[in-house]
C-alpha cells in the first residue's frame, strides 16, 4: 500500500483503464516505430503547446538524450562519437553546484562534463557568464524542490543563455501538477524540458517526455531507439508510446482536476481521523514537498509520549500485511500522500498507524 509517492522503487503509477486499453491495442499491432514516435510526438507537441515532443523511457533517459542532443546536434558523425569521444566536441554542461543530485550523472552517460557554479550561500551572475565558453553544450537546471535562494532563478539563467546562444535543459521530472508546466518552462525560454511519464502524469512507469525546440528534439530522436546510438538501450515500446499519449490526453482533459479533488477530500478525511489521537500532531501541508500544488498529510510523532521512535513506527507500518509505505519528514514526521492511495486504502492506513503507535517499546532497563 503506497502512502509515500509515485516512486520508481514502488512501481511508479497505477495505470487507469483508458491507458491500459491503449496499451493493449498497441500490443496487438505492428508499427513503423520511427513513424509512430514521430506521429505521437507531433500529437504530444500539439497537446503540450510545444514545437516538438518525444517519448523517452523516463526522465532519466531524457537527461541522457537531451545532453547528447546539445553536444552533437543532428550531425550523424558527431552523434556517433557519443559517449566516449564527446570530448572532441563541445561537451561542457553548466550546473549549479547546489543542484547536483542523484539524477545528474545521467547527463555524463552522454559524454558530458560538468562545469559547476555557485556555492553554499549564493550564486552570482558573473559565475554563470564566466562558466560559458567555447566548449559549452548546455546549461542544466533542475526545477521544483531543487530550487533555492542560493541559486540563480531560472529567468536569469535563461536571459544569460539566450544572450550567449546556449541551450537550457530544464529537468522538471516531478513538476506535474500543474499540467501547465508542460508548456511553462519552454514558454519561459527553456530549449528542452523533461518530465517523467510514470510519476504524477499517470503514464506507464518506463516513460518520460521531452518537449521543446524542434531541432533538439529531432536530435534526441536520432540518438534514440530504433537508431543505433547512445539511446538504443533506452528503448521505448509501442505500448508505452500510446500509453503515455493516453495518459497525457486524459490528464489535460480532466485528470489534473480529478487528482486535486481526490487528494483534497482524502486529506480532509485523514486529518479529521487522526486529529485528537494522543501522541500525534496532524496537519495538512500545501504544496507538497515536491512543490506540486497538491496537499499531503504530515503527522508529527510524540516519541516520548508514545514510547516509540518515529522510525520504529515506520518499520511497523512497512513490516505488516499489507505493507504500508510512508515518507518521513524532519526528525519526527511521517507523511501520508493522498495521491497514491487507492479507494479504501486511507481507512487501512489510519487503522495501521493507530495500531503501530499502540505498540509500546519495552522499557529500557
Ligand atoms: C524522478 C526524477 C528523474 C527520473 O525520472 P524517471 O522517469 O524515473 O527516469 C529525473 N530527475 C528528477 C529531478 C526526478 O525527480
Amino acid at each position: 500500500m503506497n502512502a509515500h509517492s509515485r516512486l520508481t522503487r514502488l512501481g511508479g503509477s497505477i495505470l487507469a483503464p483508458h491507458v491500459l486499453e491503449a496499451m493493449t491495442w498497441a500490443a496487438q499491432h505492428y508499427f513503423d516505430i520511427s513513424e509512430l514516435q514521430a506521429k505521437i510526438g507531433a500529437r504530444l507537441a500539439e497537446l503540450t503547446r510545444n514545437e516538438a515532443a518525444y517519448v523517452t523511457s523516463g526522465a532519466a533517459a531524457g537527461l541522457v538524450l537531451s545532453a547528447g542532443a546539445c553536444i552533437a546536434g543532428k550531425d550523424p558523425a558527431k552523434l556517433a562519437r557519443l559517449p566516449c569521444d564527446a570530448g572532441e566536441l563541445k561537451n561542457e554542461i553548466v550546473i549549479h553546484r547546489f543542484q547536483r543530485n542523484h539524477y545528474d550523472n545521467n547527463v555524463r552517460t552522454a559524454g558530458a562534463r560538468f562545469v559547476e557554479i555557485g556555492a553554499h550561500r549564493a550564486t552570482h551572475l558573473w559565475e554563470l557568464e564566466d562558466a560559458i565558453g567555447p566548449h559549452t553544450a548546455a546549461i542544466l537546471y533542475f526545477a521544483g524542490p531543487y530550487e533555492g535562494p542560493n541559486l540563480l532563478p531560472l529567468e536569469k539563467v535563461l536571459a544569460v543563455a539566450k544572450a550567449r546562444a546556449v541551450p537550457v535543459i530544464v529537468d522538471a521530472a516531478a513538476q506535474i501538477p500543474p499540467a501547465a508546466n508542460l508548456w511553462a518552462f519552454t514558454q519561459m525560454g527553456a530549449d528542452l524540458a523533461l518530465f517523467s511519464g510514470g510519476k504524477t502524469l499517470g503514464g506507464p512507469q518506463n516513460t518520460g517526455l521531452i518537449v521543446g525546440k524542434k531541432e533538439l528534439v529531432e536530435a534526441c530522436a536520432l540518438l534514440g531507439s530504433p537508431n543505433y546510438a547512445i539511446g538504443r538501450p533506452m528503448k521505448v515500446g509501442k505500448e508505452e508510446m500510446v500509453g503515455l499519449l493516453a495518459a497525457v490526453e486524459f490528464y489535460l482533459e480532466r485528470g489534473e482536476k480529478e487528482q486535486r479533488e481526490r487528494c483534497e477530500s482524502r486529506t480532509s478525511w485523514l486529518v479529521s481521523e487522526l486529529s485528537g489521537v494522543p501522541g500525534l500532531q496532524v496537519r495538512r501541508q500545501f504544496p507538497n514537498f515536491k512543490v506540486q500544488p497538491l496537499p499531503e498529510v504530515v503527522v508529527e510523532i510524540d516519541e516520548e509520549g508514545l514510547g516509540s521512535r518515529r522510525d520504529e513506527i515506520v518499520e511497523r507500518l512497512a513490516g505488516g500485511d499489507p505493507r504500508v509505505e510512508v515518507a518521513i519528514r524532519g526528525r519526527t514526521g511521517i507523511v501520508i500522500n493522498p495521491d497514491t492511495l487507492k479507494d479504501g486504502d486511507a481507512e487501512i492506513v489510519v487503522a495501521r498507524l493507530k495500531a503501530a503507535i499502540r505498540v509500546r517499546a519495552r522499557p529500557r532497563p
